[in-house]
């Protein structure tokens, strides 16, 4: 009997699924039969080019509990989700050849190791007169009929979104298949999860975190249901997310929706259809919008990733702006572990370490900083938040490193975060900052963002003696900041003088 395979990859749930709508209709139209498949690439789990791990063990863990809710799912619809491991065009040819399948059923993805695993597998199943079908990639924009060819996709994210606006409704998340052919015998060389765990694939541990963000982040469409039904109807909390979206510290200051986005336990299209319907039932305001907005940004950064493939990922970024940046291992360092003498940085990236989350405001003061205070290479940032973040998403991450060092879509020249003044604005009275940072929970409001100007007394008062139990500022903000512009002005002069040499050639 033909088969046709489901290759689930990061759209780990079973609803606003079109792949394995089609494999099920075809299986009640034509009688061929279902085999939907996860494969775990031991590429997946190696380090990155810096040599961090790839992926956490909070991380992993979210991981695998999506398929482990994924295979729930699936059951319920009389299905199962076979598990294999290994190189994935070669596991999913050797399956081609023993199950007698007629076409491997995925969704694309945009990003561009991504793309070259599809194309690899795409090139092996042909030899083996096997379709590959890849539906487009799950984003609120439809693939099928954008506003613009992708190629033409506006670098701009107010000009893609006006473009996407004025093209109006979106469709709406497909439903759930009724059911799932689950005939299928064993299939040899299948792993199951406490195998994968026993592989300790995820040895990065981080420090068991109390903290209540890290222990929201449960992996799977039940849980992500949850959170969505707690944001949205138990509290209300959307309706006021536009205040609240800055904040760093309370669970509810902004959806916390990303990490099930991440891993496709839900669609940005299911987001979209229930803020829709919130807004019928409950309310209708900015704040409601607002979310529509934000998941805006995340259609923006895959379009472009799929757009400039990999150059989102080059040193010099989508506009190819080569920057000489530091070399200094103390500095990268101190940010990585939140010791740089700044609360605001050091805070928001020790909660990153302990608990794989941090908020949009965070990312965007610490990405300044390392780029336009210490002056280091943004891929060293990039590549640590892919290891650390429960919510990792390539093209989402390095899209929004570009935009933050400078080298991606930002139309502003040079965008600097002052540190202390974003500090003073988002947490006034330091409860963030002393949330994170220990040492500094006896310093007063006065002096909670800027430590170093307490005099010796009121340091030791504090238990906070600088130096000693907090470290002194490792740069002098308004002078690296300076620093580092004249470096951006340099590269800009060089970059227009490379341009103006290559029109030159022609
Ligand atoms: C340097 C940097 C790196 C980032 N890396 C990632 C990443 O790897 N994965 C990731 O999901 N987000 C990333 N973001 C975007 C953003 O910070 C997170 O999506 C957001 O903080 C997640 O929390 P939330 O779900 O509560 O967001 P909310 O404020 O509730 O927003 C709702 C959703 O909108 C989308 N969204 C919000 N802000 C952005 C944005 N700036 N760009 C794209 N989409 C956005 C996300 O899907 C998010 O879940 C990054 C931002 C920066 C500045």
């Amino acid at each position: 009997m033909t088969t046709n395979v489901v290759w689930f990859r990061n759209d780990l749930r079973v609803a606003d699924h079109a792949p394995l709508l089609e494999a099920c209709k075809r299986a009640n139209d034509l009688g061929e039969k279902v085999l939907p498949v996860f494969i775990f690439d031991p590429d997946w789990f190696g380090k990155t080019a810096f040599g961090f791990s790839r992926v956490s063990r909070s991380r992993g863990r979210f991981f695998l509990e999506s398929i482990n809710d994924l295979s729930r799912q699936l059951e319920q619809l009389g299905g199962k989700l076979h598990l294999l491991m290994g190189e994935t065009a070669s596991v999913l040819a050797d399956l081609s050849e023993k199950a007698g399948v007629r076409s491997v059923l995925c969704h694309h993805e945009v990003a561009s190791e991504e793309m070259k695993i599809e194309e690899a597998a795409r090139s092996r199943l042909t030899d083996l007169a096997v379709d590959l079908v890849a539906f487009p990639a799950t984003t609120m924009v439809d693939w099928m009929n954008p506003p613009f060819e992708v190629s033409e996709t506006p670098e701009v994210f107010t000009k893609f979104r006006r473009l996407v606006e004025k093209r109006g409704v979106f469709s709406p998340p497909l439903p759930p298949p009724k059911s799932v052919d689950g005939s299928f015998e064993a299939i040899s060389g299948e792993v199951t999860i406490s195998e994968i765990q026993a592989m300790d694939w995820f040895p990065d541990c981080a420090v068991p975190s109390q903290d209540e963000k890290a222990s929201l982040y449960r992996g799977g469409v039940v849980a992500g249901e949850l959170r969505l039904q707690h944001y949205l109807w138990d509290t209300d909390a959307l309706s006021r997310y536009k205040e609240t979206r800055n904040g760093m510290l309370e669970v509810d200051d902004s959806s916390k929706l990303s990490a099930w986005l991440a891993f496709g336990c839900l669609s940005a299209k299911q987001v979209m259809s229930e803020v829709d319907r919130y807004e019928i039932e409950r309310v209708k305001n900015d704040s409601t919008y607002w979310l529509k907005f934000e998941l805006l940004w995340r259609d923006f950064f895959l379009f472009m990733s799929a757009k400039h493939g990999s150059k989102l990922y080059r040193s010099g970024g989508l506009q190819g702006r080569e920057i000489p940046w530091n070399q200094d291992d103390r500095h990268f360092d101190a940010w990585k572990f939140g010791r740089t003498g700044y609360p605001l940085v050091d805070a928001n990236m020790r909660e990153l370490f302990q608990s794989g989350y941090m908020s949009n405001r965070g990312r965007q003061n610490v990405a300044s900083f390392l780029t336009k205070n210490l002056g280091l290479d943004w891929r060293l940032g990039a590549e640590w938040f892919e290891s650390r973040l429960i919510d990792h998403d390539p093209s989402l991450n390095y899209g929004n490193w570009n935009y933050a060092a400078g080298i991606g879509n930002d139309a502003r020249e040079y965008r600097w975060f002052n540190i202390n003044k974003q500090a003073v604005a988002y947490d006034p009275d330091g409860k963030y900052v002393r949330h994170w940072l220990p040492e500094l929970r006896q310093v007063s409001t006065e002096w909670i963002h800027r430590p170093w100007a307490m005099n010796q007394s009121l340091q030791e008062s504090s238990r906070c003696v600088i130096g000693v139990d907090y470290p002194e500022p490792i740069v002098d903000l308004f002078h690296s900041a300076e620093v580092n512009k004249k470096r951006y002005a340099v590269a800009s002069g060089n970059r227009q003088h490379h341009a103006q040499q290559e029109l030159l050639k022609f």
